[in-house]
């Protein structure tokens, strides 16, 4: 490997002497100091947030990795996307990269490295469509940012919903189309942030960023501080002027990507009229008779403007604020008004439910512009893909809620995953080519998994039954059910289990001992979010908007409340979905991995925390991944592939070689190599040729002998 200079610590994990915590955290802290961000675990990139601008990346970089083996280079985020695109090039394979680690460990940037990486490496010949797909595939990062990330305490840019991008490759190697799936989009942040937290940055690149004459079309005043939804941040802003640079850069690249300029304008009125719908507020009437509802809208010009900027009939919008209709004995409706607290839930949810379809509409969009042209429908092998997922890693706060059990669970899946890809198959593979092999002991989650997402008894299962039942089950019942069922799980305990237990208190209901630790859930909203459930007069409502771009958000309200018999999916079993989807979809790739680590809670640069560090070391299982890859050989390929490649380097092999099979042909060409005549085996399993990397360089002059 080229030098990386004096004192850099090992460039790799597995060639630390003894495999300990304190030997693991000593090397990465001194490649840390020396700004070394990077370093390996045979081909899993372990990398630490550096806070800071350091010369590492652009074009001079990019070049210097380009067609080269991993360890030709020192340890690099663009040595991962080579070996990824070259697997994908060479050998057909599909592949994907993993980014994992915590909120602020660097994940969003490593992703957008690599397709730095991957945009800068395609197309040598300059074809229009290929330039064109490149283009929308970096510049639709910027859009997802501005609906998707938000300020939090742990990331000023913190991605608010998990993202898994493919691109699709033609025979040449060129990016010929993509595809974005989303999951599971915070929207709660869209009514209410945490202290010193921000609402979306969609919300405020419009009120910083846009015209004057807009802004008034839009009847919006600057300041965020008079939005209920935009209030808490407001006084968190970002620099006026990088919010308003912010604006013209996503408006610029909506426009690249090929929204129209109609479409833009009605995703700002979308925003506009989330903000507007914030600021109403209910009052009951003391007197009530027919022609008056028990209930009013204290500003009604907050209600002209939601109708003017959705596009639907005022009368309309008010009826949706007051009342609901509910089908009554078959098919006869009737209007029921909502008490204050009632138009307040629901008001919330349009909220919500508005911004989430925006947002589902944005990555569609994208989408669209991205399909691969004159796909091939059978594939033959010519359209290939690679996969980037970065997703939200293993979340923990003082009270959690549904948001960070589903995000947890995620993590629990993608861990399951890891292990079966690199600890699991690992060791059998050895086993399978009868090579001698000792066990690495290592936790395995599954039981975990389990405990979540078990058919009849599982939580998710549980919370099902819970928000199907009739009536007004609570929390709490929800609470006594999961504790009927999982009283002697090992992993679960609750309040009601446990009473002695003084780290549960109100609010903190029930446990998860999670792999990467434990994490106490309170049960309240469970049901409710996990419902997840918008009136259908709003839907109705939206449907008939006369514009198209907010209308076709909603082809559900087409719907008649008395045809809406089937319950919908619940949040919970549709994220379980799309979990369960997402892992068989990696399981099918060659996996490449990067193990984000955010050095210090302070997001500051040259400090790294080593009680924090050492945490997230143990729960990614990074020790473990260097003893399995330690106990077995650093690198291996099949033996044609090994031949290929090294064959002119021996008499016996070269052109063409008589030896019956290739490992017969390898085991010569390394006896060869190693001066002795043919005939011996040399440390061969039965299919592939293992070989030490470290102890046999690559180029074959060098060990020609
Ligand atoms: P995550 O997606 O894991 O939550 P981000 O990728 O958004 O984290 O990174 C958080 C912040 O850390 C970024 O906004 C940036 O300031 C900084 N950062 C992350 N990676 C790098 C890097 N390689 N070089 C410089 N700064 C970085
Ligand atoms: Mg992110």
């Amino acid at each position: 490997m080229e030098d990386e200079g004096p004192e850099c610590g090992k460039p790799d994990f597995v060639l630390l002497d003894q495999v300990t915590m304190e030997d693991f955290m000593e090397n990465l802290k001194l490649r840390f100091e020396r700004g070394h961000i990077y370093t390996y675990i045979g081909e899993v990139l372990v990398s630490v947030n550096p806070y800071q601008e350091l010369p590492l990346y652009g074009p001079e970089a990019i070049a210097r990795y380009q067609g080269r083996e991993l360890y030709e280079r020192p340890p690099h985020l663009y040595a991962v996307a080579n070996a990824a695109y070259r697997a994908m090039k060479r050998r057909s394979r599909d592949t994907c990269i993993v980014i994992s680690g915590e909120s602020g460990a660097g994940k969003t940037e490593a992703s957008r490295h690599i397709m730095q990486y991957i945009a800068a490496v395609t197309n040598p010949s300059q074809r229009a469509e290929v330039e064109r797909v490149k283009d929308v595939l970096l510049k639709s990062t910027c859009v997802l940012e501005a609906f998707g990330n938000a300020r939090t305490n742990r990331n000023h840019n913190s991605s608010r919903f998990g993202k898994y991008m493919d691109i699709n490759f033609d025979f040449k190697g060129d990016p010929v189309g993509g595809h974005i799936h989303s999951y599971l989009l915070e929207k709660s942040r869209v009514l209410k942030q945490h202290v010193g937290e921000r609402n979306f940055h969609a919300f405020y690149q419009v009120l910083r960023g846009c015209e004057d004459k807009e802004l008034q079309e839009l009847h919006l005043q600057r300041n965020p501080a008079l939005y209920n939804f935009t209030r808490q941040g407001a006084g968190l802003s970002v620099l006026d002027s990088d919010e308003k640079s912010h604006h013209q850069a996503v408006t610029e690249a909506m426009r690249v990507i090929g929204f129209s300029p109609e479409e833009v304008a009605s995703v700002h009125r979308i925003l506009a009229a989330i903000l507007h719908l914030g600021n109403i507020k209910f009052v009951e009437l003391e007197e009530s008779s027919l022609e008056q509802r028990g209930l009013a809208v204290t500003d009604e010009v907050l209600v002209d403007h939601v109708a003017e900027l959705t596009a639907t009939p005022r009368g309309m919008v008010l009826r949706c604020l007051l009342a609901r209709t509910v089908a009554s004995g078959g098919r006869e409706l009737i209007e029921k008004g909502h008490t204050a607290a009632e138009a307040s839930y629901a008001r919330d949810a349009c909220a919500k439910a508005v911004y989430q379809r925006l947002f589902e509409w944005v990555v569609d969009r994208i989408n669209r512009v991205m399909e691969p042209r004159d796909r091939d429908p059978r594939r033959d092998g010519k359209d290939t893909v690679i996969g980037v997922l970065d997703i939200y890693g293993f979340e923990v706060f003082p009270v959690n809620s549904f948001e960070q059990f589903c995000i947890n669970y995620c993590n629990e899946k993608l861990q399951q995953l890891f292990i079966q890809l690199i600890l699991k198959q690992e060791q059998e593979e050895y086993e399978r080519e009868g090579i001698a092999w000792r066990s690495v002991e290592y936790f395995n989650n599954a039981t975990i998994v389990d405990l979540v997402e078990r058919p009849h008894r599982g939580i998710l299962a549980v919370l099902d039954e819970a928000c199907g039942s009739a009536g007004p089950i609570t929390d709490r019942i929800f609470l006594q059910t999961l504790d009927t069922h999982h009283r002697n799980h090992p992993h679960y305990t609750s309040r009601q289990l446990c009473p002695t237990d003084k780290t549960m208190e109100f609010g903190r209901d029930f446990r998860i001992k999670h792999y990467a630790g434990d994490v106490m859930y309170s049960v309240e909203g469970f049901i409710d979010k996990n419902r997840d459930s918008l009136f259908q007069d709003f839907k109705r409502l939206l449907y008939n908007s006369t514009d198209p771009t907010l209308r076709a958000m909603w082809p559900d309200g087409q719907q008649d409340i008395t045809e809406v018999t089937k319950r919908p999916l619940t949040a919970g079993t549709l994220f379980k979905n799309s979990m369960v989807a997402l892992v068989e979809n990696l399981a099918s790739k060659e996996p490449f991995y990067v193990r984000c680590i955010k050095p210090n809670e302070d997001k500051v640069a040259a400090k790294l925390d080593e009680g924090h560090c050492r945490h997230q070391v143990a729960y990614l299982g990074l020790l473990e991944n260097v003893r399995v890859r330690r106990a077995g050989f650093a690198s291996r390929q099949p033996y044609s592939r090994f031949l290929l490649r090294y064959k002119m380097t021996c008499e016996y092999t070269w052109p063409n070689h008589l030896l019956g099979s290739d490992r017969a042909a390898v085991s010569a060409l390394l006896e060869h190599g190693a001066g002795r005549p043919p005939g011996r085996v040399w440390g061969v399993g039965q299919e592939r040729a293992g070989l030490m990397e470290h102890h046999l360089p690559l180029a074959p002059q060098a060990w020609r002998g």
